[in-house]
C-alpha cells in the first residue's frame, strides 16, 4: 500500500478535474471549431500527467525493499515463476553489507528492525507473525531445514566445484558467523552456474539426515545471475581439525556487524569432503524471510572440526538452528 498526503492527492484531484472540465467540451475555446475526441483524451492525459504528484507515477523508493521481500510471500504473483527467487536476490544482495544475514535473513540495517531469534518472543514460532513480509515461515509449503530420508536414489550428477583460493571478509551479524567471499568461486548443476557469495553456520545442524542432527553444518549460499540461489550444506562432526574454520574463527571481528577482512586467502576446496555425493531438494531460506525456491544440495559425507573449534562456535552461538520443517510430499533425490 502507498499511503498518499490528504493534501497533495486532494491537490491532484482538484487539479485533474479542472483540466477534464477545461477539455470536456468538444470545443476549442480558442477556435470554436470541432476538436476530435482522441485529440481531447490526448491532451486531458498530458495534463494529468502534468499535474499528478510524482509519487503516484513510481513507486517510493523506501518501499521497494519491501515491496520485493513481500513478493515472495504475501504478495506472491501466480503469473511468476521466479518471484521466490527474486526475493531471494534481494536478500543476497544486502549480504555482503555489514550487518546482514542476507540469505538466511533480512537485513536489519531497516526503519523498524524485527528482533527475531532462535528462542522466546521473536522465536522460530513466531517468526511468520513478525512483519508481513516473514508470513512465509509460517504460511510456506516448501520450507526448509527438513528431516531428510526416504529420498529416491539416482545417479545424481556431480556437482561441478570451481573453487580457488579467495579473499574474504568475517561478520557477526548478530544470527551467525558468516564469511564473505571474493569473487571467482562457482558450482555448475542442473545446467546452472551460481557463483559462491558467503558461507555461515549453524550449531547444531539445521538438516537431519534420518533423524540424527550434527554438531555443526555450514552453509555455503550461491547465486545465479537470474538471482536463483543454491546452497550447498557441509555437515561437521566433532573429530580432526578443518583448516577452514579456523580461518575463519582466527578472523572473527571482535565488534557485532563489522566485517574484518582476513590477513590470509582462503582455499574454499579445503571446506568439502572427499565425497560428493549428495542429497537435494528444493526448500527456502532458514531465517526470515523463508523465501522458497531454493535449490538445496547436502552432502551425505561429513567434515570434522575439533572439540576447541566447536566450543568457540558454541559460546558465540549455543543454538542457532531451526527446527525441521514439514517435507509436505516434496521430490527428494539423493546419490547412489
Ligand atoms: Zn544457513
Amino acid at each position: 500500500m502507498f499511503p498518499r498526503p490528504a493534501a497533495p492527492a486532494a491537490h491532484w484531484l482538484s487539479c485533474a478535474l479542472a483540466a477534464a472540465a477545461l477539455l470536456s467540451s468538444p470545443w476549442s475555446h480558442a477556435r470554436d471549431v470541432p476538436v476530435p475526441t482522441e485529440e481531447l483524451q490526448r491532451r486531458l492525459q498530458e495534463r494529468i500527467a502534468q499535474v499528478r504528484p510524482p509519487h503516484a507515477q513510481t513507486q517510493p523508493t523506501a518501499s521497494i525493499h519491501a515491496r520485493r521481500s513481500a513478493t515472495a510471500t504475501s504478495q506472491r504473483r501466480p503469473a511468476a515463476p521466479n518471484t521466490a527467487h527474486a526475493a531471494a536476490m534481494a536478500q543476497v544482495s544486502g549480504m555482503a553489507a555489514p550487518g546482514t544475514h542476507a540469505v538466511d535473513g533480512a537485513p536489519h540495517a531497516e526503519s523498524h528492525p524485527t528482533h527475531w531469534s532462535y528462542s522466546g518472543d521473536g522465536g522460530p514460532a513466531e517468526w511468520g507473525k513478525l512483519r508481513p513480509e516473514f508470513s512465509a515461515c509460517a504460511k510456506g509449503q516448501r520450507q526448509s531445514p527438513i528431516d531428510i530420508r526416504g529420498g529416491i536414489r539416482v545417479d545424481l550428477e556431480p556437482i561441478k566445484f570451481q573453487y580457488r583460493l579467495s579473499g574474504f571478509n568475517v561478520v557477526d551479524n548478530g544470527h551467525t558467523v558468516q564469511a564473505n567471499i571474493g569473487h571467482g568461486n562457482s558450482i555448475e548443476v542442473g545446467g546452472r552456474r551460481y557463483d559462491l557469495v558467503q558461507f555461515h553456520f549453524h550449531r547444531p545442524s539445521e538438516e537431519r539426515i534420518n533423524g540424527k542432527q550434527f554438531e555443526l553444518v555450514a552453509h555455503l549460499v550461491h547465486k545465479d545471475p537470474e538471482g536463483r540461489l543454491a546452497v550447498v550444506a557441509v555437515l561437521m562432526d566433532q573429530g580432526k581439525q578443518h583448516p577452514m574454520v579456523q580461518l575463519v574463527w582466527n578472523s572473527l571481528p571482535l565488534e557485532k556487524n563489522e566485517e574484518y577482512p582476513s590477513a590470509v586467502p582462503l582455499d574454499m576446496n579445503l571446506m568439502l569432503p572427499e565425497d560428493r555425493r549428495y542429497y537435494t531438494y528444493m526448500g527456502s531460506l532458514t531465517t526470515p524471510p523463508c523465501s522458497e525456491g531454493v535449490l538445496w544440495l547436502v552432502l551425505k559425507q561429513p567434515a570434522q572440526l575439533s572439540a576447541e573449534q566447536l566450543a568457540v562456535f558454541t559460546r558465540l552461538y549455543p543454538m542457532n538452528a531451526r527446527p525441521v520443517q514439514q517435507a509436505s510430499g516434496r521430490m527428494l533425490k539423493e546419490s547412489n
